[in-house]
């Protein structure tokens, strides 16, 4: 007896999208069935070659596609595992798959967007890229089937020896049945339908009438072909076979047309795009392999890379061992796709120990060395696409600074924005930095902010523009914590500009054109011990929020900043580890003064007039409090607004006692 089922809510919710969906690339429920099924098949073969005890060992492995136009069916079967009644309970409309809350979550924000859309037809090309995209991202799997369908019936038996045969029957609105077979009535009469497979899985679709092209031969090959034509397993067609590729990366290279691997690469990824960068690899000492790798165009970030690695498909003599494979490329190459496989891998490895194995890291560090060189042979030969690569997967290529046996190597395929390049053209590397430092300079400097603007606006910079030397700029925290752990490119220490002592930079010569602090007449003798006054009176206003208030000579315009002491983090180090600690207070820092500065010479006199002045005491607090805003510290801005505003009111009042009467 078949037994009624409701789906469970958050494939209710996924069926829902899909059934009323206006999304017109209907035709990828065929791959996602197929990769099914293939995948079904890898399993039995993986079973058959570890010589497990099987259901009809005599039955070929294959998929098995038929239509039929009159009854607006179609049929896909596979010989593959099948699924025992407890698999298909668990598979088939209990367990949602990973990501789909995530493609749920997604689907409904950008169907909200889309659905503003005025005309039919721009929501349907709106909604058509956006599930494009997502479906590509998660793909959906067997439920896209409900795209299409009216009606499906699953019927499955498994590879397990005496298992007897189970049905699933689902119209996709909210509820399935799912019913045992009893083997000794098995021949078919019931439910007319065809006696169940021997063994693996049969699909049988009733499509709806708005999609019965999918229930024609010729639609349903060429979508075969456009999606699956790598499939390792002979896929028949009515009958006839309409796949024909063998494992493309065991093939000789001077066969293979930049098209076929284009192919490839699309049908591995689902990327529209053609690869950015193909290595076809065999190997045959120390261990013996072939590789087909691509770097896609499309830049992976690190959000998307720390969810879900793409990682590697990992053959052993063209039996898929595992897909995705994690543990092959270090995590800086994760955005790497594409195939491997080894002779040299036993069979029978688990896929739990897969990490240990020795066979498989020689791979692993093999395929990272041939990437490396791969890398810079590119950005020797065309830095300007060795650019474009950067700027793409930079982000993931970032983290090789822990890899401690290719660091140098890493280091020189880096590339930064700096102050003497600007963002939209090239990159700058660090040997190139190297090559046109100063004379005497020791140390490649560089400086975390935001963007562009802020990091020129670091007062820290200034010093730097007024000599003349180069600053890298990073946007990207993970910058910083590269160059930190790296520590020294060859002879050059890594140093960020908070950090440099001025004096340390007294023998370059500032340029005729730099800013030019503004003119002062230097101080007396008694004015400079009265400056030294002055900056206690600060330290005592700011207390123990400063560990010292000192004179700056890394200042040209600004007045005043924050410098770290010598030894300590720089601030966006401390952000970082702010973030990750959770902790809230600042870290103490050295505030320092630019004492050329009109503002600072102002100061000076009102002090001289009145140590205790009011005034005095607001400008000190908005200084410090200024410094921390530039480095983003600033926690609560209420005070600071009160404080500006009464300085304006003062400000504003003397500007109309000023006026002429
Ligand atoms: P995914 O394939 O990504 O896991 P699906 O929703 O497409 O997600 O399938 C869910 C599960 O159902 C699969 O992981 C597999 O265990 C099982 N399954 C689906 N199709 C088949 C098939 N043709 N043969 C055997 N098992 C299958």
């Amino acid at each position: 007896m078949a037994k009624k089922h409701k789906f469970k809510a958050e494939i209710r919710q996924l069926l829902d999208i899909l059934v009323h969906s206006l999304y017109t690339n209907r035709e990828i429920f065929i791959r996602e069935l197929i990769s099914n099924s293939s995948d079904a098949l890898d399993k039995l073969r993986f079973e058959q070659l570890r010589g497990g005890a099987f259901t009809k060992p005599e039955v070929p492995l294959e998929i098995l596609i038929h239509t039929d136009e009159e009854a607006r069916r179609l049929v896909i079967e596979d010989t593959g595992v099948g699924m025992t009644a407890k698999e298909v309970k668990d598979n088939i409309g209990t367990i949602a798959r990973s990501g789909t809350s995530a493609f749920l979550g997604q689907v409904t924000k950008e169907q909200a967007k889309a659905a503003k859309a005025d005309d039919k037809e721009s929501r349907e090309s709106h909604e058509d890229s956006v599930m494009e995209n997502i479906i590509g991202k998660f793909g959906v799997g067997f439920y896209s089937v409900f795209m299409v369908a009216e009606e499906v019936v699953l019927t499955t038996r498994s590879y397990k020896p005496d298992s007897a045969a189970v049905r699933w029957r689902s119209d996709g609105l909210g509820t399935y049945e799912i019913e045992e077979l009893d083997p000794k009535e098995e021949s078919g009469e019931e439910g007319g339908g065809d006696a169940p497979p021997a063994r693996g899985t049969r699909i049988e679709i009733r499509l709806k009438e708005e999609n019965k092209e999918y229930a024609s031969r010729w639609r349903v090959e060429q979508a075969i072909k456009t999606h699956s034509n790598f499939i390792s397993f002979p896929i028949k067609l009515d009958g006839q076979q309409v796949n024909t590729t063998p494992a493309l990366w065991r093939e000789p290279k001077f066969k293979i047309t930049p098209e076929r691997y284009a192919e490839f690469f699309k049908f591995l990824t689902f990327d529209e795009k053609p690869p950015f960068e193909t290595l076809h690899i065999s190997v045959d000492t120390p261990v013996q392999f072939n590789a087909l790798l691509f770097i896609p165009e499309s830049g992976l970030d690190l959000q998307t890379l720390r969810r879900e690695v793409p990682g590697i498909d990992l053959y052993s003599r063209r039996v898929l061992i595992q897909r995705g494979t994690k543990d092959l490329l270090p995590e800086y190459l994760g955005f790497v796709r594409g195939v491997v496989d080894s002779e040299d891998l036993p069979l029978n490895i688990s896929r739990e120990t897969l990490q240990e194995n020795l066979v498989l890291n020689k791979i692993g560090q093999s395929l990272t060395d041939k990437l490396l060189s791969r890398l810079e042979t590119i950005a020797k030969n065309d830095p300007a696409r060795y650019d474009e690569f950067f700027k793409a997967q930079g982000q993931v290529f970032r983290l090789g600074y822990s890899d401690f046996r290719n660091r140098e190597r890493y280091a020189k395929l880096l590339r930064f924005n700096s102050s003497h390049c600007d963002d939209e053209k090239g990159l700058v590397s660090l040997t190139e930095y190297k090559e046109r430092a100063k004379e005497g300079q020791k140390a490649i400097y560089f400086v975390a902010g935001q963007s562009r603007a802020a990091a020129a606006l670091n007062p820290h910079t200034e010093i730097f523009r007024r000599k003349g030397l180069e600053v890298l700029y990073l946007y990207d925290p993970l910058e910083e914590f590269a160059l930190e752990s790296l520590g020294k490119f060859d002879d050059f220490e890594l140093l960020s500009v908070e950090k440099v002592d001025a004096a340390s930079l007294e023998s370059f010569e500032s340029r005729d054109d730099a800013e030019s602090p503004p003119a002062q007449p230097a101080l007396s003798e008694e004015d400079t011990s009265r400056f030294n006054a002055l900056l206690e009176k600060m330290k005592a206003i700011l207390d123990d929020r400063v560990t010292e208030v000192r004179v700056s000579e890394r200042l040209s315009t600004s007045p005043a900043c924050l410098a770290s002491p010598d030894g300590t983090m720089s601030s966006s180090m401390q952000k970082i580890l702010r973030i990750v600690n959770q902790e809230t207070s600042p870290p103490k820092r050295v505030l320092e003064v630019n004492r050329d500065h009109p503002l600072l010479r102002g100061l000076l006199k009102l002090y001289q007039h009145d140590p205790e002045d009011r005034h005095l005491k607001e400008v000190v607090e908005q200084l410090f409090e200024s410094s921390l805003l530039l480095e983003g510290y600033l926690e609560d801005p209420h005070a600071m607004v009160a404080r500006i505003q009464s300085l304006l009111e003062r400000a504003t009042e003397w500007q109309v006692e000023a006026l002429p009467k």
